[in-house]
């Protein structure tokens, strides 16, 4: 049963007065009314809640953030939600969906980005289409040029990666709302826990990437107020630091999500892998990408348990000071996972409308028919990403081997080494 509401008075310093435990375990909620309402109904007073300082941020202009004094005057009100010291605990309601928001919110301005870059790159003239040899045109667009194609396939797998990384998790709410076995309940809902700091601290990072990248694809346009890229990627930064910061959601991953259940939600979430890389195989074509995508899921299998290791041991600082990188390559695996599903999912159709594997057969189907050339993308960007960032992660993950301690022994104090 829902404690009963208890009105306080915050200005009298209320959590001492109940002999709070030091730090977050003292902390407690209140509804703090901004206009005091009577026991009759009709309102009374202002409450003691007053704006101290409008903040001047990089972005999100749309959303005013400021600082509020309660109880300046020594006559703030509230109502105590909950027991007292358990705040921490009813604000983890709100606060492990809005870390999935948040990076979902990363995921969103990065697709966004893309698509201006998208449309701007198929429109924009500037240097001549090096593969139309000597006859090429002077002016062509710049989706021509090898570099901004690379820069493009880039953004479209990250948001492609992000947006079924994103479905993927929302799917495991899904699964355990809906499903009536505990056990399965149970199941999804420590997935939904072990992913969401990845979904958050990954997602927000890559959202700025693919930004920052959209504007690289503008040149100097992308710079200036006139095109929306600039204003995309001021906003994106604010989702690796509020809801907490990344760091810290690397540490919730690696000190925390990695263990639960003794390991085995994470070991469940392999087996997910593993059900991918069974598709992948039966799929023409995608063997090799399967194979690579394995050997870069058991190096992340083998970091996870040289770092949960290390955290019982006297190397815990290495290890913390490595949840960071484990948590890009997490992410990054995970990445390589959704779009080799993506391709394992479209190659058969793209095949079929094709009218067979027969390379020839693909190339026309995709100069002609709007589905073929969209699943052929699909193949392609699943290609790319295992043939061009997963090797950037299998030296990620060489570096978590290594382990170098320099991070944490490095001297702190002013006129030390750091
Ligand atoms: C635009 C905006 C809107 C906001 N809206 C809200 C809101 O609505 N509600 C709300 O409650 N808050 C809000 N915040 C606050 C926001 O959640 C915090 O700024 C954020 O969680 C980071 O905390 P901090 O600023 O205290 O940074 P700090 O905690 O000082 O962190 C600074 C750096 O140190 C690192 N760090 C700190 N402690 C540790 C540790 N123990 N181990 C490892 N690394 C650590 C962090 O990762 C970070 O890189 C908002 C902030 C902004 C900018």
């Amino acid at each position: 049963m829902a404690p009963p509401i208890r009105k306080i008075d915050i200005s009298k310093n209320c959590i001492p007065e109940y002999g709070a435990p030091a730090g977050t375990r003292g902390i407690s909620l209140f509804i703090v009314p901004k206009i005091w309402v009577n026991e009759d109904g009709s309102l009374g007073g202002p409450n003691d809640v007053a704006c101290t300082g409008v903040e001047h941020k990089l972005g999100l202009h749309d959303c005013p953030t400021c600082s509020l004094t309660l109880g300046g005057k020594g006559q703030c009100r509230g109502f105590l939600l909950g027991n007292e010291n358990q705040g921490m605990k009813i604000m983890f309601h709100m606060m492990n969906e809005a870390r999935l928001d948040v990076g979902a919110q990363g995921f969103s301005h990065a697709s966004a980005a893309y698509l201006y870059a998208l449309d701007y790159a198929r429109q924009r003239l500037q240097g001549k289409d090096i593969s139309g040899g000597k006859d090429a045109q002077d002016q062509a667009p710049i989706i021509r040029h090898p570099d901004v194609r690379r820069m493009l396939i880039m953004m479209k797998a990250y948001v492609e990666g992000m947006r079924s990384f994103v479905y993927y998790v929302a799917r495991c709410f899904d699964r355990k709302a809906v499903s009536g076995n505990p056990e399965e309940q149970a199941r999804w809902s420590a997935m939904t826990e072990l992913l969401t700091p990845v979904v958050k601290a990954y997602c927000s990072e890559r959202g700025f990437d693919v930004c920052t990248q959209a504007v690289q694809v503008f040149g100097g346009y992308g710079y200036t107020q006139e095109y929306p890229v600039e204003q995309l990627l001021r906003d994106c930064k604010i989702t690796s630091i509020y809801e907490g910061a990344n760091g810290i959601q690397a540490l919730d991953l690696v000190g925390r999500k990695l263990s639960l259940k003794n390991g085995a939600v994470f070991n469940d979430l392999i087996q997910e892998m593993r059900s991918t890389i069974q598709l992948a195989r039966s799929r023409k074509g995608l063997e090799s990408l399967s194979a690579e995508f394995e050997t870069a899921m058991n190096g992340l299998v083998e970091i996870a348990g040289i770092l949960v290791q290390k955290l019982g041991l006297k190397d815990v600082l290495v290890a913390l000071a490595f949840s960071h990188p484990f948590m890009e390559i997490m992410g990054d695996v995970i990445m390589a996972w959704m779009l080799l599903w993506r391709g394992s999912a479209t190659q058969p159709k793209l095949e079929s409308i094709a009218g067979g594997p027969d390379l020839h057969q693909i190339s026309s189907a995709v100069q002609t028919d709007r589905n073929a050339a969209f699943y052929d993308g699909q193949v392609k960007t699943a290609e790319w990403f295992i043939q061009t960032i997963l090797p950037v992660t299998m030296g990620k993950i060489q570096s978590v081997k290594a382990g170098c301690d320099a991070a944490v022994t490095i001297d702190e104090k002013p006129f030390g080494g750091l």
